[in-house]
This record gives structure tokens, C-alpha cells and sequence, in this order.
């Protein structure tokens, strides 16, 4: 027993003074800085995955989070990344993931609330820092001029001291700025066995609102943005592999609103009750899914964001027992000629 109490002393001690070493002293830093930077500091390689790649860059809503990002999914065909939304925190998300920023092509817009769009600026420096060879397409419905010329006006001073900083051949001023393209419900982009359909989406009184389904080498995924559920999703997630759906809590957000009138939050409790309308009621979902057919469902733009497993088990309510809750990092592979579904946490 003694020898037992002797050993663990010296190696608590031990252990202390190589922490201490590792830490306080100069030597000791460089040793962790350089085994940290040769671990984290390294280009992507070209993935090799054949198939299509969605990773959940913003689970939450414009109800604030610690841990999530707002709404953004990234879709991967082989070499070209599309965005549905970048809301806020989302190009973080992308980069902390490893995501190949240069390869960011085009942001596709479901429509214009902030928690949608925030992020684009940092998404356009991101990837033009890192190679992009083309300007960002920022796609979206009527109004997507606007919200491009917008940006393209509050970043244009940004954009020129990066370029007077790092020189026109390292940051080429004409890949700065953005390119707006409006397009409206229907096929918008069929190229390389990638086909992009764009549909239209109830998230009245905001008009226009549209979803995106992806169809590449046999495997689909549908991303609705913000709406309550239709007919129309139905109709535009017809056997789709995987869904991702806006999902809103009525228990939750009725019981936020009324803790926030008790409280005297009265604004808040307005705000509340207001939102109930125009999102999907999670109760309402898995019958529309099953309906067209679909694989997998999985929610993402949660409202209200989930922060613990209370309010995971309340969220969840009435909801089919496969349907996944999504949040920032998750991966989906639907590698193609399959019919594999395959999930990856974060990393
Ligand atoms: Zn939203
Ligand atoms: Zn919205």
C-alpha cells in the first residue's frame, strides 16, 4: 500500500512539473505551438468522395446560441460547393471544418432575413483568400440584386485595402466582388450530372421563399429554407435521399412566450408568439416526409436552437423516432450508385 501511495505521489508530481514546463516556459511553448500548428495547418486534401457531401454549417435560427451557427448547409458535388444561406457564424463553422473555402462557387439564397445572408461577406472573403478562381455567384429569388449591391457597396472598401495590401495578383480585385443572379422555380443549374431545382416555399408574409433540391449520380437532397410545411415540399422532396427541414417547437417557443409575459419580457413574448407562424411545426413534418418518400429527415434552422437534452426531448415530441436534429459540423455522405446514408459528427 505504501509503495502504491509512493508511486502515485511521484507521478502526480511528475506530471505537474511537465505541465509546468510545457506552459511556463519558452521551450515548452514553442514544443506545443509548433505539435499544434503541424496537426491544424495543413491544406485539405482534394477529396476523392464520389457522391454528394452536405454538411450542417448553421443549425439555429436568429434566437441566439453559443454553439450554433445560423442557417447554412453546404452541398458538395465532387469539386463544386454550393451554400444554401450563410447566416451568421457560418463561414466560422466552414473554416474550423476544414472545408475547402476556394471551392465555395456559389451561395444560394432561400430568401433575405438577416439570419440567411449575415454571413456573406465573411464566405466571400474566406474563399477568395484561399484561391477562389471566379467570382461568388450569390443566387437567390427577385430581390437578390438588392441584397448583392448592398454588399458589394458596405465591403468595397474592405476589398481594396486587401488587394493593396496583398497585391492584384494575389488578390485579384475583379474576383471581390460578388455576382448576383436571380432565378425563379424551376431547374436553375444542370451541369456535370448536377441538376438544382429551385421551389417555392410558404414563409408568408415573406415573398419570394424557395427551397433547393440537389439530384447528383443518383443520390438527392432537398434543403427548404425557411416555411411552414406544404403541399409543394411534398411534391419537391419526392423520394429524396435526405431532407433538411426548417423545424420549429410549438411547446417550446408557447412556453418561451409565456415565460417571457411573465417575466415582463413583453417585446420578446410578442416576437415569440409571431414566429409561429411562418416556420415548419416539427409536428407536422414526418407526415408530409413520409408522404413523398423521403430517406432521411433532419432538421436544421431549429427554433427555438437546442441547448440541452431537456429541451432536445421536448423539441422532439411527436416527431418519428429517426428523424435526426441536426447541429454545426455534421456531416451527411450519399455516396453515389448507392443507397447508403451515412452520418459523421463533427470533427
Ligand atoms: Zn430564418
Ligand atoms: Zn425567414
Amino acid at each position: 500500500m505504501k509503495k502504491i501511495i509512493i508511486a502515485v505521489v511521484i507521478t502526480v508530481v511528475l506530471v505537474g512539473a511537465t505541465y509546468k514546463l510545457a506552459v511556463d516556459t519558452e521551450a515548452g511553448q514553442n514544443f506545443l505551438l509548433d505539435r499544434a500548428l503541424s496537426a491544424r495547418m495543413v491544406q485539405p486534401p482534394v477529396s476523392e468522395f464520389l457522391g454528394l457531401e452536405v454538411m450542417v454549417c448553421g443549425s439555429s435560427s436568429p434566437l441566439p446560441d453559443p454553439s450554433r451557427a445560423q442557417a447554412c448547409i453546404m452541398v458538395r458535388a465532387g469539386n463544386r460547393i454550393f451554400l444554401v444561406d450563410a447566416g451568421s457564424g457560418s463561414a466560422e463553422v466552414l473554416r474550423l471544418e476544414g472545408v475547402p473555402m476556394q471551392l465555395i462557387g456559389t451561395i444560394l439564397l432561400t430568401h433575405f432575413h438577416s439570419d440567411h445572408i449575415s454571413a456573406i461577406a465573411d464566405v466571400n472573403l474566406g474563399s477568395w483568400v484561399a484561391g477562389r478562381p471566379a467570382r461568388l455567384q450569390i443566387v437567390g429569388p427577385e430581390g437578390v440584386n438588392s441584397v448583392v449591391a448592398g454588399f458589394n457597396l458596405a465591403y468595397g472598401l474592405d476589398r481594396s485595402y486587401r488587394t493593396a495590401h496583398h497585391g492584384e495578383d494575389f488578390l485579384p480585385s475583379v474576383l471581390g466582388a460578388l455576382q448576383a443572379q436571380t432565378i425563379t422555380p424551376g431547374v436553375i443549374y444542370a451541369e456535370d450530372e448536377l441538376t438544382i431545382t429551385a421551389f417555392e416555399v410558404d414563409h408568408a408574409p415573406i415573398s419570394p421563399a424557395v427551397g433547393y433540391r440537389f439530384d447528383y449520380m443518383g443520390r438527392s437532397v432537398v434543403v427548404t429554407g425557411d416555411t411552414i410545411v406544404t403541399k409543394g415540399i411534398e411534391v419537391a422532396a419526392k423520394d429524396a435521399d435526405l431532407l433538411l427541414t426548417d423545424a420549429l417547437s410549438h411547446d417550446l417557443i408557447n412556453a418561451m412566450s409565456e415565460g417571457a409575459a411573465a417575466g415582463g419580457m413583453d417585446r420578446g413574448a410578442t416576437i415569440l408568439k409571431d414566429i409561429m407562424d411562418y416556420h415548419a411545426d416539427t409536428k407536422n413534418i414526418g407526415k408530409m416526409a413520409a408522404a413523398a418518400g423521403v430517406g432521411q429527415v433532419a432538421f436544421y434552422h431549429l427554433v427555438p436552437p437546442v441547448q440541452n437534452v431537456v429541451m432536445e426531448n421536448i423539441f422532439m415530441r411527436g416527431v418519428p423516432s429517426d428523424t435526426i436534429l441536426t447541429h454545426d459540423g455534421m456531416r451527411f455522405l450519399l455516396p453515389a450508385g448507392s443507397d447508403v446514408l451515412e452520418i459523421v459528427e463533427k470533427n
